[in-house]
């Protein structure tokens, strides 16, 4: 993890928030790199979720809500906490992940448990009192369920159907650490998908296995993935059921809910990437009986009236980037020296291809890659670099995850040809300046 840590700064994945001044607890902000794969991963999620399926829709909801939304969800009330500290190693546990009511890393007493609510308070308007209280969304389902009226009549889509959201969440964790893994805000992609009740765990059923082979098909490798489905006593207050998809970090999992027998809260390393859950009916006849509107579904052809259940896959983006990058990062060793590389997958990849002229001082071959360069940029992200010598340029594009390399040589000159190097095979193609960017746009479908 430290050499995951370490390469996100250096490279300008990701950056401590607010740094200058010591940084802020639990926040952390994306550079250059990290914004470009965290732009690739929401396009892979949204591509595959609502462009190649014709079931789901769009939303983006904003982050303030009406505060009775939170009143109908249940968290005004119970989205809390409850957390030990051990007297003698001054860590916080979360009590379920207490052993025998000790501390779960040392074996020390705890103190007697408290309660914390996890909701971000913030004021609107120029009076800060109990009228102008709202909150900080602390996920982005309840813009969904608000809206579900709104797109039923706008779309017109039947159930089953979804709406799908990415955006931004915030909750006040009292648990916090492994880097960007529990943060106070972070992004969310979630699906609420309406369906009609008897159906749902049938398509409980399918959501799981549909997410769990979505991050297999970006990179995540099979063996360092599981589904874990809750035991009843793990069950949010809104859930039938629910499965945690989960990733095998390498770090310590205190915080992360882990049941007897499955690991241990200071080594496992099994952690949640994503929830997979069926909250049945509960948000939607909430916000019916507190906003006393008719939320109920009309199905035209049986003629009948009802709430629909809700399967919903909810996922996190910062999460997800960790164990993309934890995953591809490996170490090799090529004629003696040691390789870094990132294998990331290339829709996901922040540079798809770097330009790298051989001679720097040649007028031609620098025209030629940058003449290159440009040409390829109305299609793709690349980058030009002739800063260094070949063999420290492909390092360094290596470790970043560039799945291509091209170099201008002198013979390009004449054959008007370059070498397209591939990251993980370093094999090498020649070819013809003109077909540079079909040869990789065919890579990237
Ligand atoms: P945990 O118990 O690990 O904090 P959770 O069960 O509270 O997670 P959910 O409410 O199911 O999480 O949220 C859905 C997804 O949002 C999680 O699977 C995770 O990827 C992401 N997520 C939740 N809380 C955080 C956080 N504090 N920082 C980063 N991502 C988060």
């Amino acid at each position: 993890m430290d050499k995951i840590v370490s390469l996100c700064k250096r490279r300008g994945f990701i950056f401590q928030s607010s740094e200058i001044y010591g940084g802020l607890a639990s926040t952390w902000d994306y550079g250059p790199l990290g914004a470009e794969l965290k732009r690739n991963l929401k396009e892979a999620w949204w591509r595959s979720n609502v462009y190649e399926r014709d079931d789901i829709e769009g939303l983006d909801a904003s982050i303030l809500m009406h505060p009775m939304t939170w009143m109908a969800s249940g968290h005004v009330t119970s989205f809390e906490d409850t957390l030990a500290d051990c007297k003698s190693c001054k860590k916080r546990f979360k009590v379920e992940h207490l052993v025998k009511n000790k501390c779960p890393e040392c074996g020390g007493d705890v103190t007697e448990p408290r309660q914390f609510n996890l909701m971000l308070k913030t004021y609107l308007g120029a009076v800060e009192n109990e009228a102008s209280l709202t909150y900080l969304r602390p996920e982005t389902a309840q813009g969904i369920f608000v809206n579900f009226q709104n797109v039923v009549n706008a779309s017109r889509k039947k159930i089953p159907f979804g709406i799908a959201q990415i955006g931004k969440a915030f909750r006040n964790e009292v648990t916090t650490g492994n880097f960007t893994f529990r943060s106070r805000e972070f992004e969310q992609m979630e699906i609420e998908f309406f369906v009609k009740p008897g159906t749902d765990e049938e398509w409980y059923k399918k959501w799981v296995e549909d997410r769990f082979d979505w991050y297999i098909k970006f990179g995540i490798k099979k063996e360092n993935l599981r589904k874990r489905p809750h035991e009843k006593h793990e069950l949010a207050h809104y859930a039938k059921s629910c499965t945690d998809i989960e990733y095998k970090f390498p770090f310590s999992t205190k915080g992360a809910r882990l049941p007897d027998g499955q690991g241990s809260a200071s080594g496992g390393g099994w952690s949640e990437l994503e929830g997979i859950a069926n909250r049945t009916d509960f948000d939607l006849k909430q916000h019916m009986n507190l906003s006393t509107k008719d939320l109920q579904y009309f199905d035209e052809e049986t003629r009948e009236r009802y709430i629909p259940y809700v399967i919903e896959p909810s996922g996190g983006i910062d999460r997800s980037i960790l164990a993309f990058l934890t995953d591809s990062y490996r170490e090799e060793k090529v004629k003696d020296e040691k390789r870094v590389v990132l294998g990331l997958h290339r829709k996901l990849a922040p540079i798809k291809a770097a330009i790298l002229p051989l001679l720097k001082n040649r007028d031609e071959i620098v025209k030629i890659g940058k003449s290159l360069a440009a040409d390829l940029r109305k299609s793709m992200r690349v980058m030009y670099d002739d800063t260094a010598s070949i063999g420290r340029l492909y390092r360094r594009q290596d470790e970043i995850g560039t799945p291509y390399c091209i170099t201008v040589d002198v013979e390009s000159l004449t054959d008007k040809k370059v070498t397209v190097r591939d990251r993980d095979s370093m094999k090498q193609d020649r070819v013809s300046l003109p077909q540079v960017k079909e040869y990789l746009l065919e890579k990237f479908e």
